[in-house]
C-alpha cells in the first residue's frame, strides 16, 4: 500500500501522522532532530515546546485558541492529549510539564503500528509520493531552498515581520477616516482601502517619546541573520530620527481629514484591510520589537485607536513560511504539486495550536485522498475552518503574514455593540462554531 509521508515531528508533523494513522494509512514521519539541530530545540523528541509551555487560553466559550482546543480534543487530537494528561495548574491557560508532554507524544507515534520514523533531515522537494511538509519556522536551508526553488522566490519569507491588527470595529471612526493616498484606485473600494488616523504635532512627539521609551524584546542568539534587509521595527526608525517615520510609514500627503478638511494632519497613521471579510485592518508599517504590554499601550495613543482590540500583536521572527493565498488549494495542497500539501507554522499560522490544527487537518485530507474518499475542509464559522480558510485565500496575498487564531477571521455575526456586546458575541461564535465542527466531524463516518 502507499504511504504518507511526513517531513517534520513537531507540532503540525506530529498531529498529522496520528491523525493519518489513526485514519489508517501508514506513514513515515521524517525527522531531522536530534542528528540536525535549529537555534531553538534542545531535544530529539517529538512536539518539543520550544520557547514558552503555554497553549494559551483554554476557555471554549469566549476566546477563539480555546474554541480550537475544543475542536482538537473532539477530532481525537494527540497534542490535546498530551496537553490534558500533563497539565499544570495555571489559571485558565492550557499549560504543561513540556518534557513529559513530548516525551509521552514521541513514545505514542513510535509505538503505532502503522508509524515509522526515519531520522534523517530531507534536503529537497520529493519527486513522487504522498507528502505532507510541516519542517516549521526553522524549516532546514537546504529543503526551505528547494522549496523556494519550486513556489517562486517572492512566495517563502525567512522574517515575519508582523503589523499588530486590529479588530475594524473597535476604531473609532469619528476620528479616523477612509481614504487611500491619492485616492488612488480603480473603484470605490479601492479608493477607500485605507483607515487613517490623523496626529497633530504634540500627539506626534508624544508617540515617538513613547515608542523610544518602551519595553523591547531581544532577538536570540542565531535568529538575527538576514534580518535588516527585511522590514525595520518602528521602534528602531524612530531611533534613527524624529523625524524618520513621518517621512516615512506616517507621512502625512496625500491624504485630507474628512473630519477636518481645513487642517492638515503633522503625521497619519494608516490602516489596511487584512482579509476578505473587512473585520480586520493592519497598522501600516508598523513591525515592532516592543514587547505586547507595551504595544498596547502606545499604539492606543493613536487618536481613532484609543478603544482598539488587537487581534494579534506585532512581532518580528525568524520565521520560514509560504505564501498560501497563493500556493495552496483549499485542501492544503501545493497547487502545482497536488502531491504535496503544507502543514504547520510554515503555511503561515502562527503559534503552537494552529500549528498542531493544521497538521490535524493535513493529516486527515491526505488520508481521506488516499483512501478515495472525500473530505471537505471544515465550514469557516469553526476555528479551523475559518484559519484554513484565511491561509488559503481569505488573507491579502501581497501582504500575507502570520496568523493566530482569532474572532476577526470568521464570518461575522453581528456588527454592533460595545466591548461588552462584544463579549456576548463571542459565546455566539463559539456556540456556532462546536455545532459546524460537530456536523464536519459526524459527516466522515
Ligand atoms: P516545529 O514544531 O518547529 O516542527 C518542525 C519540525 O521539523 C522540527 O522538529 C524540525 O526539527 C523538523 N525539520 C525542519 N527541517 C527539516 C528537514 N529538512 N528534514 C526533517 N526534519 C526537519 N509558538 C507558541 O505558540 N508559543 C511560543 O512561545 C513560541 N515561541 C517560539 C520561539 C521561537 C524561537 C520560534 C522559532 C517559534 C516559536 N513559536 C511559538 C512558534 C512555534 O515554533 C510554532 O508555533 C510551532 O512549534 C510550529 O509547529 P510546526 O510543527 O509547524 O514546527
Amino acid at each position: 500500500t502507499d504511504r504518507l509521508h511526513i517531513i517534520g515531528g513537531g507540532m503540525a508533523g506530529s498531529e498529522a501522522a496520528w491523525q493519518a494513522a489513526e485514519a489508517g494509512v501508514p506513514v513515515v514521519l521524517h525527522e531531522m532532530r536530534p542528528r540536525v539541530g535549529t537555534f531553538a530545540h534542545r531535544t530529539g523528541l517529538f512536539a518539543e515546546m520550544v520557547c514558552s509551555n503555554s497553549f494559551r487560553s483554554d476557555d471554549d466559550e469566549r476566546n477563539a485558541v480555546g474554541l480550537l482546543h475544543w475542536e482538537m480534543r473532539a477530532a481525537g487530537g494527540l497534542v490535546l492529549q498530551s496537553a490534558e494528561a500533563h497539565r499544570l495548574p495555571a489559571g485558565g491557560a492550557l499549560a504543561v510539564d513540556r518534557d513529559p508532554f513530548a516525551a509521552w507524544i514521541t513514545e505514542r507515534l513510535r509505538s503505532h503500528p502503522l508509524i515509522s520514523v526515519s531520522e534523517e533531515e530531507v534536503t529537497e522537494l520529493p519527486d513522487t509520493g504522498q507528502w505532507i511538509v510541516a519542517t516549521g519556522p526553522l524549516t532546514s536551508p537546504a529543503l526551505a531552498d528547494s522549496i523556494r526553488a519550486a513556489t517562486g522566490a517572492d512566495s517563502l519569507a525567512f522574517f515575519d515581520a508582523i503589523a499588530p491588527i486590529v479588530h475594524a470595529d473597535t476604531i473609532d471612526m469619528s476620528v479616523a477616516w477612509r481614504q487611500s493616498r491619492y485616492d488612488k484606485g480603480e473603484t470605490e473600494d479601492e479608493r477607500t482601502a485605507y483607515i487613517n488616523c490623523p496626529m497633530t504635532k504634540d500627539q506626534y512627539e508624544a508617540f515617538i517619546d513613547a515608542l523610544l521609551a518602551a519595553d523591547k524584546t531581544e532577538f536570540r542568539e542565531g535568529e538575527t541573520a538576514g534580518y535588516f534587509d527585511g522590514c525595520l521595527p518602528i521602534e528602531v526608525m524612530a531611533e534613527r530620527g524624529r523625524e524618520t517615520l513621518r517621512f516615512g510609514p506616517m507621512k502625512p500627503v496625500g491624504l485630507t481629514n474628512a473630519h477636518n478638511p481645513g487642517v492638515k494632519p503633522y503625521a497619519v497613521v494608516q490602516l489596511r484591510r487584512d482579509n476578505a471579510l473587512g473585520t480586520l485592518y493592519n497598522i501600516v508599517g508598523f513591525q515592532t520589537k516592543m514587547k505586547y504590554g507595551a504595544q498596547t499601550t502606545v499604539f492606543r495613543m493613536i487618536p481613532g485607536l484609543q478603544d482598539a482590540a488587537f487581534a494579534r500583536l506585532g512581532g518580528i521572527h525568524r520565521n520560514t513560511f509560504i505564501n498560501s493565498p497563493t500556493l495552496l488549494d483549499g485542501q492544503m495542497r501545493l497547487r502545482a504539486r497536488p502531491d504535496i500539501r503544507f502543514a504547520g507554522q510554515i503555511t503561515g499560522v502562527e503559534g503552537y495550536v494552529e500549528s498542531a490544527a493544521m497538521g490535524l487537518l493535513a493529516g486527515r485530507m491526505a488520508a481521506a485522498a488516499m483512501q478515495g474518499r472525500d473530505l471537505p475542509p471544515p465550514p469557516p464559522d469553526t476555528a479551523m475552518g475559518a484559519l484554513v480558510a484565511h491561509i488559503t485565500g481569505g488573507a491579502e496575498a501581497k501582504t500575507f503574514q502570520p496568523m493566530n487564531v482569532n474572532f476577526g477571521l470568521f464570518p461575522p455575526i453581528d456588527a454592533k455593540g460595545g466591548r461588552r456586546g462584544r463579549k456576548d458575541r463571542y459565546k455566539a461564535y463559539t456556540d456556532r462554531a462546536k455545532t459546524s465542527f460537530g456536523q464536519w466531524l459526524a459527516g466522515q463516518s
